[in-house]
């Protein structure tokens, strides 16, 4: 079947006064009708910007290239008027700070007539409201709660209250970014049970950005790991947890282990300063299994040996990494590398 959404090559950044942040840099992904991709990297790797840029909804000031392609157009070419209403109807976005996005001084079912009219406008008062309960009954806030103001929930409960106007329109294909961050644990079983419900009811799909691998493991299809900007390794999530091919994604699933059993232990050293990424690979600095090729040459995108894609030296091509490229790499280079 043909995916859904098709991203190609797609790179956002934002000017500032010390250069561009790179924050996406040349992503390239599908997601199948019905299918999740889970979305995961350490804070700032670019999730939510990727998300975003995705939507054609990124901040003034910043800039994008590549293409993302949805029913046959690109998303990223069409006029603001065009992907506006797309928006709304076909592509749903749930934020990750979602006090940003209600608006205090109205009433939750003015949220709702206001999302639903936009996009069907035909629709009577009553109709609206019947529609609107029912979403708010899928996630869990009842009927009771339809005239309140966005102030008198929760943190949780406006979170829940995003989702429910994200899916009120029954988009084709819905980015929830960490959409259960700020859920208590049982909240959190339910929201990953709805999204379940919900790509298995309407074959939508789901870009789902979250920390938690846990959840990636539950609720997704196949997964997306990110470093400083690119999707370094993507498959199918059994298999890229069982014999993880990047190094990146073996800290990532280490450190994710580790916190649950012997307390903290994050990944050692830092992501990398967009504006000005180390040559080569970006995790080099960091990577327990750097070899000299790493430091000048950036690793190319190939296809697993199981499926899906990744980009490290040591999975290869072989043929690619120049004379002595393979020896370890010496920590005294790294110092003149950055
Ligand atoms: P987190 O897990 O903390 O949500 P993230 O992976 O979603 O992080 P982004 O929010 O996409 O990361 O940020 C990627 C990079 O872009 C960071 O360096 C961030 O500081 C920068 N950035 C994000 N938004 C802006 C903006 N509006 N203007 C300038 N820089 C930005
Ligand atoms: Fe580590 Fe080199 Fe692979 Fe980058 S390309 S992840 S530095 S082994
Ligand atoms: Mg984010």
């Amino acid at each position: 079947t043909d995916p859904v959404i098709s991203a190609r090559d797609v790179r956002v950044w934002y000017g500032t006064t010390r250069g561009a942040i790179r924050a996406v840099d040349g992503v390239s992904f599908d997601i199948a009708p019905g299918e999740t991709l889970g979305l995961v990297g350490e804070s700032g790797c670019g999730k939510s910007t990727l998300g975003r840029g995705l939507m054609g909804l990124l901040p003034p000031g910043a800039k994008r290239d590549g293409e993302v392609w949805f029913d046959g157009k690109d998303v990223l070419s069409m006029r603001p008027k065009d992907a506006y209403r797309l928006r709304g109807v076909e592509l749903g976005m749930i934020f990750q700070e979602p006090l940003t996005r209600l608006n205090p001084l109205l009433r939750i079912s003015d949220h709702f007539e206001e999302t639903i009219k936009q996009h069907d406008p035909g629709l009577s008062k009553d109709e609206i409201k019947q529609r609107a309960l029912d979403a708010l009954r899928q996630m869990g806030i009842p009927p009771t709660r339809y005239r309140s103001y966005p102030h008198e929930f929760s943190g949780g409960m406006r979170q829940r209250l995003m989702i429910a106007l994200a899916l009120v329109l029954k988009p084709a294909f819905i980015v929830a970014d960490e959409p259960t961050t700020a859920l208590d644990v049982l909240v959190e079983a339910q929201i990953v049970q709805i999204l379940n419900d919900l790509r298995r009811n309407f074959r939508t799909s789901l870009l789902l950005i979250t920390h938690n691998v846990g959840i990636v493991a539950e609720a997704c299809d196949r997964v997306a790991v990110m470093y400083a900007g690119r999707i370094v390794e993507q498959g199918r999530v059994a298999d890229v947890f069982e014999n993880p091919q990047h190094p990146y994604t073996r800290e990532l699933l280490r450190s994710t282990i580790s916190l649950r059993t012997t307390g903290l232990n994050f990944i050692p050293g830092s992501p990398p300063d967009l504006v000005d990424p180390p040559d080569g690979c970006r995790f080099h600095p960091r990577c327990p299994e750097a070899m000299a090729v790493c430091a000048t040459k950036n690793p190319i995108n190939i296809e697993r040996p199981t499926g899906g894609r990744v980009e490290c030296w040591l999975v290869g091509p072989q043929e690619e990494i120049p004379e002595g490229g393979t020896r370890p790499l010496k920590q005294e280079e790294l110092a003149v590398a950055d």
